[in-house]
């Protein structure tokens, strides 16, 4: 990886539009044990008898069958608790402390591993939601509040019990609580998926590495696109082609690495440990 040295140079001889932008997906987490949504073992088509993520992971399919996706939510929560940063996710957090007046996260995860890898919070953008949290499914108020504790589920048949169903009527208006993620059928926003801040972030990117994401929703292109139009490189991580891989096919900028993203992000971290910011910006 001869030419990352040069690319983290020039970025940091820039005096703006250089910060260092990590994109991931589902693909980071697959190493901490959480199944990708679309692979064949993916827990959308494992989960449930519906086949396609587009259908059952909407609004519209929650409104008419709250029992079952709650089901699907309270057990994916329980999965989440018992999975384990990985090794990316650690190096992540390590290449933070290197660098952290430059360093972002934009992140299609709800699995929350980059906050209890240690990543700082205000680092981390999570466009698609949490499940560190929930809303009213009636839209009562804006209000977000934490998850309820304890009722995540052992097993995705298990049954609701009242004290579940308590603990997810909405503190406002009695209704039904819903986790807060973005479904298919639903818009990108600011308040709650950070549409404007990330597009901000990508602007003033000078590097995006983007890690684990095969690019099937909108967002994660538009950020790409967003930092090659400002002059930012794109460097695609990523052992098979896919969307990003189309979109940035033949742009002078963008550069696809196909290796694991253990060991680009243990390379990365070394470039950056071995030679300071002030040694990699220093002209000469
Ligand atoms: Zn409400």
């Amino acid at each position: 990886m001869e030419n990352l040295k040069a690319i983290l140079k020039e970025n940091f001889q820039k005096e703006k539009r250089n910060n260092i932008t990590f994109l991931t997906g589902a693909g980071l987490s697959a190493a901490s044990g959480i199944p990708t949504y679309r692979s064949t073992d993916g827990i959308w088509v494992k989960g449930t008898k519906y086949h396609k993520p587009e259908e059952f992971g909407t609004f519209k399919y929650f409104s008419k069958n709250q029992e079952e996706v709650w089901q699907f939510n309270l057990f994916r929560k329980g999965m989440f608790e018992k999975a384990q940063p990985n090794e990316s996710h650690k190096l992540l957090v390590q290449i933070e402390e290197l660098i952290p007046e430059y360093f972002s996260i934009i992140t299609q995860n709800i699995d929350g591993l980059h906050h209890r890898a240690g990543n700082s919070d205000t680092k981390i953008f999570e466009i698609h939601g949490n499940m560190r949290s929930v809303r009213c499914s009636l839209e009562c108020s804006k209000s977000v509040y934490p998850y309820p504790n304890n009722i995540a589920l052992e097993r995705i048949d298990e049954e609701l019990t009242d004290d579940i169903w308590e603990a997810l009527e909405c503190p406002k208006c009695g209704g039904l609580l819903r986790p807060n993620i973005l479904w298919f059928d639903e818009y990108y926003n600011e308040r709650l998926y950070k549409i404007d801040s990330t597009m901000r972030i990508a602007k003033n990117t000078g590097i995006l590495v983007v890690i684990g994401t095969s690019g099937a929703t909108t967002l994660p292109l538009e950020l790409v696109k967003q930092t090659l139009k400002y002059g930012g490189y794109v460097l695609d991580i990523n052992l098979e082609n896919n969307n990003i891989t189309r979109l940035i096919e033949g742009k002078k900028r963008a550069i696809p690495f196909r290796t694991t993203s253990d060991e680009f992000l243990s390379e990365f971290h070394q470039i950056l440990a071995q030679n300071n910011i002030n040694k990699l910006s220093n002209t000469n």
